[in-house]
């Protein structure tokens, strides 16, 4: 696929990595991997502050029938994917910045860079899952559904 597709795709796995060294576990860590509180008190009150809107946002998304997410069994995940989405944009604008290009910057079947970098990153994301599935995932698993 094109640059902007697998920016939207591979790009966002990779951001989605990289973030979870920085999501409500990963943090705790310092940066030789000992289990240390190494933010400022500031810092970290203001990522408490910011996960949380994280945390009642997916909090208010439904998984199925009347079931809600729980937004804070899937922070972390949540975290990662929408760090991961910003980096990987972020990369694909630089990218095409630095080497701009017919390829990076042309449409492609009538679809910008950008478009086609949340047709990538919305591919990801397809699965199909019956509903007894859902149910049970949604109390178990700290991954939100795709959907
Ligand atoms: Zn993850």
């Amino acid at each position: 696929m094109d640059d902007a597709v697998n920016f939207g795709g591979i790009g966002v796995v990779i951001g989605h990595e990289l973030t979870h060294g920085f999501d409500d576990q990963g943090r705790k860590y310092d940066p030789q991997g000992n289990l240390r509180d190494w933010w400022s008190a500031e810092d970290g009150k203001e990522f408490e502050k910011r996960v949380s809107c994280i945390a009642d946002e997916y909090s208010s998304f439904v998984a199925v029938d009347d079931l809600k997410l729980n937004g804070h069994l899937t922070l972390g995940e949540n975290t990662a994917d929408n760090g991961g989405a910003r980096i990987a944009l972020m990369a694909l604008r630089k990218i095409m910045a630095q080497v701009p290009s017919e390829k990076t910057a042309a449409k492609i079947d009538g679809y910008t860079p950008e478009q086609r970098f949340f047709l990538g990153f919305g591919r990801v994301w397809c699965q199909k899952q019956r509903a007894e599935e859902s149910r049970r995932r949604v109390t178990v698993d700290p991954h939100s559904p795709g959907k």
